[in-house]
């Protein structure tokens, strides 16, 4: 199963990976998760990527896109993947269907996450990430027991720097321009579904589940 979660940075594209991730046990491939690795490690990406993360400006897709095939071509992905926030451009599109095609793959669904502007800005000033296991929380919708403490692992919580407000406006206005034109992409290919974001999670969750039913992809509820 391979699919692909779309839409504004917000929109809640992390929280739904994690609980598929939870019933259908592939990978979830998170672009800028592995960024902000590569930049908390100092490595050679990492040096290379912080100055567009932090501005909430795109990473080149050269870098982005040799991440990802080598992500993809690792064992735990045989049985298929989730992409959360990759691609992001048309040309990021065009080369993952090349790669694609070479390894004899086909994306199945690519869910797109719709969701208003006041609810995006609600979200990510709200939002809290677990600095140890890369929990996300929200002060308003999903708050931690503990005030700053991972429920799960104890570990402190923190605002991603790119979600200060002028960051966060800079980032919609770059999904606006670069990202936003793989909606008609997909659609054009017929596999594109339409999440209106604004729903509970339970309420999204299902939309999605009943289509990967749908498709064929999820049997019975189960994958294999
Ligand atoms: P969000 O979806 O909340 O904006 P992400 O964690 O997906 O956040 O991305 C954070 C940052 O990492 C982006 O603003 C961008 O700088 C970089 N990034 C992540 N994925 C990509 C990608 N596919 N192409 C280019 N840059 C990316
Ligand atoms: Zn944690």
């Amino acid at each position: 199963m391979i699919i692909i979660l779309l839409g504004p940075p917000g929109a809640g594209k992390g929280t739904i990976a994690d609980k598929i991730n939870s019933l259908v046990p592939i990978p979830v491939i998170a672009t800028g998760d592995i960024l902000r690795k590569a930049i908390e490690s100092g490595s050679d990406l990492g040096e290379k990527a912080k100055s567009y993360v932090v501005s909430g400006k795109l990473v080149p897709d050269e870098y982005i896109i040799k991440i990802v095939e080598d992500r993809i071509t690792e064992s735990d992905c045989e049985k298929g993947f989730i992409f959360d926030g990759f691609p992001r451009t048309i040309n990021q599109a065009k080369a993952l269907d090349l790669v694609f095609k070479r390894l004899n793959k086909d994306i199945d669904q690519v869910f797109y996450f719709d969701i208003s502007y006041e609810t995006i800005i609600n979200r990510l000033s709200a939002r809290r990430v677990c600095t140890r296991c890369g929990a996300i929380y929200n002060l308003k919708y999903d708050p931690p027991e503990k005030a700053d403490l991972c429920n799960k692992c104890g570990g402190k919580l923190i605002q991603r720097v790119d979600d200060q407000e002028e960051t966060i406006k800079k980032r919609i206005d770059v999904y606006n321009e670069e990202t936003s034109p793989l909606i008609s992409y997909y659609e054009k290919m017929n596999i594109l579904t339409k999440i209106n974001a604004d729903q509970d999670l339970e309420d999204r969750f299902k939309i999605l589940w009943n289509r990967l039913t749908e498709i064929g992809v999820i049997k019975n509820s189960k994958l294999w």
